[in-house]
């Protein structure tokens, strides 16, 4: 009586304890945003020898590499992906600079990729960015600032698109 009513609640434990796995695995996958996010090492960074030095930086951080290409970007191909910007009065001296050398364009994937790699590269201009970030490192001014990275999801998925269209 005694066995069989202990054996009962080994039973009830062993459920309770999947149960509470299983919640746990569901929770914890529903907090992982599997993304992808465009990172681009600009001519700056690339006429300094930096490339290895980014790319070791964004591995070190978790992300991982799924496509790369090094690339000479056209004047209508960098109007095409900053068009954004068209009204802003840096734009001409931005798709200048970004034509004026080859670049290394990068599509990333990792949890919160977008966010993740935003931090790593810290703040547009390289003076206020973090200490220790690519942009604090690396970047020399608010225009020469040796890497682009997506800023939302949204945002990603075109700039993924747009150097790889393969993987959309
Ligand atoms: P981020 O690259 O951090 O997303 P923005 O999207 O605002 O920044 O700007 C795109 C790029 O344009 C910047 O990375 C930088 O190279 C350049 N830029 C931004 N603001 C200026 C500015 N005031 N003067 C010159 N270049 C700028
Ligand atoms: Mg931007």
């Amino acid at each position: 009586m005694e066995r069989s009513h202990s054996a009962a609640n080994a039973a009830a434990d062993r459920k309770i304890t999947f149960t509470r796995t299983a919640t746990c695995k569901a929770v914890l996958e529903k907090q992982m945003a599997i993304e992808q996010t465009l990172s681009i090492i600009k001519p700056d960074a690339v006429e300094r020898n930096q490339i290895g030095a980014i790319l070791s930086m964004i591995e070190g951080s978790g992300l991982r590499v799924n496509a790369m290409r090094f690339v000479h970007l056209s004047k209508p191909q960098a109007e095409a992906f900053y068009a954004v910007h068209k009204e802003r009065p840096f734009f001409g001296e931005l798709v200048e600079f970004m034509t004026r050398g080859p670049v290394v364009v990068i599509a990333l994937e990792g949890d919160n990729a977008v966010s993740a790699y935003r931090a790593l590269m810290g703040a547009t201009d390289p003076a206020k960015a973090e200490p220790g970030t690519i942009r604090a490192k690396y970047g020399s001014n608010l225009g020469e600032n040796a890497c682009h990275g997506s800023d939302s999801a949204e945002n990603a998925k075109t700039e993924v698109s747009f150097f790889f269209p393969e993987l959309s």
